[in-house]
């Protein structure tokens, strides 16, 4: 499982079409690639997130003439990556070469390309687009790329180079505050509608560094970056129909950029292990008896929602006078869209009670890619859930300054209509807004006794740690693996499970043990069966580490 965005469609001619895939199949094993014969397909496959590889030589794809511009034309934004050979074993040697160089779009063999800019891989608005309002500024279309990115987020430098002009006057440029850097070859870049610039003239900077945060300065009205590529003397040599020498920079577009290394702000966890933790089922409250399995178990962590009474955290404390309380702040988002400001005023006096008494961590929503718990309604994608989580997020953090909010675990597993958007892809988008959390949720299905359970956790616990390096992270088990199992070989797996995330990097603790769940979901009923299970409980209890 990988979470970065890594959408590419490799277009292949439809004549010789399984030679062609051949000669792609050991590119495609190595980096996951998709494949199709079918340039619609191509273009609406993860539109506009996509990149679009393609054997570029003349007369393979006989309906266009030009398949590449072509596509620029029908597919504007759309980064494409045109492999220049004409044969399928010219292709398979293209391709190795970039498998052996670690280049998966070629871009190392180019003499000049660009890093992404923002922490958001979406173009808003695309080079030549609009032709009608940007003619007034002597120019056949939008001069640039319009980038994805929220007020005060980083803004990075496409490209090693040299600071030539720093524009602090927000009101007297279209681009408002702005900064202009000169690269190697002739090239240069400017980010335009910033908040503020971080570098000064004459500054020589590398690829990768933040030279300004965004925001919505000069002629815009929200915010976003504008990147502006020039090259000099490019209208004069025609290599561009653009006056002043502006380039389109789509092709030259790294995309997505590994290669940063992300500031995150994190905790180190005081425990430094991870604990061994147990829950409430979405919408319930503790009951006696599952206080009674918490003594039990010798539970150390416990997961409750945040309308749960102070009464009960009283007695969560009672049997643990240091026991870690995670509190679930959930509204119904199950109908209409609810803004952050009424998600904020919903749950504001559960979120101070709670801190009144004395829990200091926070999950705020739960699996926002369920149709149940906010997609489709109070979000369609992940990038929608990340801003409206940020506004949240800064809301909440005036409420409540000194405690930790969590970023929700997702619902694991693919797109299914109408109930759930695929994990992978809705975090990848929301990653920004993860990042901006103290901490995060993961939920893991799959547990003991299903087959391979190590190897699934260990792959989901990995992935995370590759997005998010450092990060303190939560696990929640959906228990549902154990209905119908009995409650001591339950018992044994979970220990099992305990043990082997006893010291897991950045893990702070596993709910693993979830009260109401251990029988199905039905309240009365399961509750009566986990009862049954105390002397089970025990055992976890007498565990010796
Ligand atoms: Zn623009």
């Amino acid at each position: 499982m990988n979470v970065l965005l890594d959408y590419q469609v490799i277009l292949l001619p439809k004549k010789n079409y399984w030679k062609w895939v051949r000669a792609c199949s050991k590119y495609v094993i190595e980096f996951g690639a998709n494949l199709t014969d079918d340039p619609q397909s191509a273009i609406s496959y993860m539109a506009p997130s996509q990149v679009i590889t393609f054997p570029s030589g003349v007369d393979l794809f006989p309906d266009h003439d030009d398949v590449e511009s072509w596509l620029r034309e029908v597919a504007p934004g759309v980064r494409l990556d045109p492999v220049a050979v004409r044969s399928t074993k010219e292709l398979k040697a293209a391709l190795s070469k970039r498998i052996d160089d670690d280049d998966r779009y070629g871009q190392k063999q180019k003499s000049f390309y660009m890093l992404w800019p923002t922490d958001y891989p979406v173009i808003t608005q695309a080079f030549g687009a609009n032709p009608q309002i940007y003619r007034r500024f002597g120019m056949p279309g939008h001069e640039g790329l319009d980038i994805r990115a929220l007020t005060n987020t980083n803004v990075y430098s496409c490209a090693g180079g040299t600071v030539y002009e720093v524009h602090t006057n927000p009101k007297d440029h279209p681009y408002g505050i702005h900064v202009r850097v000169r690269h190697k070859d002739g090239y240069r870049t400017v980010y335009g509608h910033l908040a503020r610039a971080l570098v000064s003239v004459g500054q020589s900077i590398d690829a990768g560094q933040v030279l300004g945060k965004a925001d919505s300065s000069g002629a815009s009205t929200a915010a976003h970056l504008h990147l502006t590529l020039e090259r000099d003397g490019a209208t004069a040599r025609k290599e561009t129909k653009y006056p002043k020498d502006v380039l389109d920079p789509t092709p030259f577009m790294v995309w997505p950029d590994r290669s940063r290394k992300k500031s995150l702000p994190s905790l180190t966890w005081p425990a430094g292990r991870c604990l061994v933790g147990g829950r409430t089922w979405e919408k319930t409250k503790l009951t006696a008896c599952d206080l009674d399995l918490a003594r039990s178990a010798d539970l150390e962590a416990v997961q409750i929602e945040a309308s749960e009474s102070a009464m009960n955290v009283a007695r969560l404390r009672q049997i643990r006078p240091g026991m870690l309380i995670i509190a679930r702040l959930n509204s119904d988002l199950s109908g209409g869209p609810v803004s952050p400001g009424d998600f904020v005023a919903e749950i504001a006096r559960d979120l101070k009670r709670m801190a009144a008494a004395g829990v200091n961590y926070f999950e705020v929503t739960s699996q926002p890619n369920l149709q149940s718990d906010g997609w489709g309604r109070s979000w369609r994608s992940g990038y929608e859930f990340g801003e409206w989580f940020q506004e949240v997020l800064g809301a909440l953090r005036d409420v409540e300054p000194q405690v930790r909010f969590g970023f929700p675990g997702l619902a694991q597993g693919a797109d299914v209509v109408s109930w759930r958007g695929d994990a992978d892809r809705f975090l990848a988008e929301a990653q920004a807004a993860a990042d901006a959390s103290d901490w995060i949720g993961v939920s893991f299905y799959g547990a003991p006794p299903a087959p391979n359970w190590e190897k699934v956790l260990t792959r989901l616990l990995a992935s995370y740690d590759a997005s998010f390096p450092g990060k303190l992270l939560f696990l929640s088990l959906d228990d549902q693996e154990y209905a119908g199992v009995d409650p001591v070989s339950r018992t044994r797996s979970l220990t099992a499970l305990f043990r082997r995330l006893r010291n897991e990097r950045n893990l702070g603790a596993a709910f693993c043990y979830d009260f109401a769940a251990a029988h199905g979901h039905d309240g009365s009923e399961s509750r009566q069966a986990a009862s049954q299970s105390l002397s089970a409980a025990k055992a976890l209890g007498q565990r010796d580490f």
